[in-house]
């Protein structure tokens, strides 16, 4: 996706109403794929279009997580941050530099991590849907 008429198109084929703000935050989450938080679409969006307040982005973000169209990653303690890969996959954070990656550890490798885990930690919540974040 390129154009800001495929992002349009994108959003309408989801049943999204279109609105100026709606199409300009997709446009800068969905052209590429990236993890990102609120603060900084919102400082991207704001220099070229400053009506646009950060409780819209707010807004805005979340509707695109309950359509489906973006998740959210439990990687930062401070912030949260989105990710327009909503497939299956893993996370790599890069302590020094805060970046993200994403990874796909193997399914079976994932479940063994995840039984061993729960097995030594019996305390902590089990979710076999859980995803792995790893911190390097
Ligand atoms: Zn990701």
């Amino acid at each position: 996706m390129q154009s800001k008429s495929e992002i349009a198109e994108f959003l309408r084929q989801r049943g999204i109403r279109l609105s100026l703000p709606k199409l300009e935050i997709a446009a800068h989450v969905f052209r590429q794929h990236r993890h990102f938080t609120a603060e900084e679409i919102f400082r991207e969006i704001n220099s070229e279009y400053p009506r646009v307040s950060r409780a819209t982005v707010f807004n805005v973000l979340n509707a695109f997580v309950a359509h489906g169209l973006l998740r959210k990653v439990d990687v930062r303690s401070d912030a949260q941050v989105f990710d327009s890969n909503t497939s299956e996959h893993d996370h790599v954070v890069v302590a020094a530099t805060g970046k993200i990656y994403d990874v796909t550890i193997p399914e079976k490798t994932r479940q063994l991590l995840l039984e061993q885990l729960w097995q030594q930690n019996p305390h902590l919540p089990r979710n076999p849907k859980a995803s792995v974040i790893i911190h390097v």
